[in-house]
């Protein structure tokens, strides 16, 4: 039973190396924007909710992130563990998070403004399947088609300038302390995020291998 955060200023490459990772160690990825992104494609309550929130790239208010999230791990589908992405976001968060869980590892992607910038404003995403491009580096195959399903690529709404700014921000002020908490508590990775996908899963593996966490902990791990 393994069990993850993955943290990243947006754009690191937080969903694709989740997804890369799930896939290798049989973790269930869990995404709190995509879990708000489904509520608001499907008008859920959560989504009229957190729609305008998530448009203004603001975050949602901590007892409705913290609710989804406990929600979503009570479901216990997480046979090998999991990885989160996306949470926590900020202290209060992170203090609930830690209060509940057992944290393996702590990944950090990290990523200069001036990069993630460059890939947010060319990024395009699969409606349907979820899957990441970026119009620069890695574009799909036939213009504006997902190479894996076919669906339509759109634009996130919260991936525009404005957005981008509050979001930048809110990660320099409210996330980056949560790294500095983890750091005291827990094993954090450092990842430089800047290559090529692939180069950085295999930088999170190598450093992963053997896993950062005792025996004696695996077995008696809780929730
Ligand atoms: P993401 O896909 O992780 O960039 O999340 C998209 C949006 O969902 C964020 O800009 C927030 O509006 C909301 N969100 C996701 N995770 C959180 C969180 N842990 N705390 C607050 N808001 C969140």
């Amino acid at each position: 039973m393994r069990k993850y955060v993955i943290m990243g200023v947006q754009g690191s490459g937080k969903g694709t190396q989740s997804q890369l990772l799930a896939a290798e160690l049989d973790l269930v990825h869990i995404s709190v924007g995509d879990i708000f992104r489904w509520n608001v494609q499907n008008h859920t309550k959560i989504g009229a909710l957190v729609r305008r929130t998530m448009a203004a790239g603001e975050l949602v208010g901590d007892d409705l992130v913290e609710s989804v999230v406990r929600e979503r791990l009570t479901q216990h589908d997480w046979n090998f563990g999991f990885i989160i992405d996306g949470f926590p976001r900020n202290r209060p968060q992170a203090e609930f998070f830690l209060e509940s869980y057992d944290i393996d590892g702590v990944i950090v992607l990290d990523l200069p403004d001036s990069e993630v910038r460059r890939r947010v404003l060319n990024r395009r995403v699969c409606p349907n399947c979820g899957i990441n491009y970026n119009l620069i580096d890695s574009s799909p195959k036939v213009a504006g088609q997902c190479d894996s399903c076919g669906g339509e690529l759109v634009t996130r709404e919260d991936d525009t300038e404005e957005a981008l700014a509050v979001r930048l921000r809110d990660y320099h002020e409210k996330t980056n302390p949560v790294i500095e908490l983890f750091r005291r508590k827990e094993y954090v990775l450092m990842v430089d995020a800047r290559p090529a996908p692939e180069a950085v899963q295999e930088q999170i593996r190598k450093s992963l291998s053997p896993p950062p966490f005792e025996p004696e902990k695996k077995e008696s791990a809780g929730a």
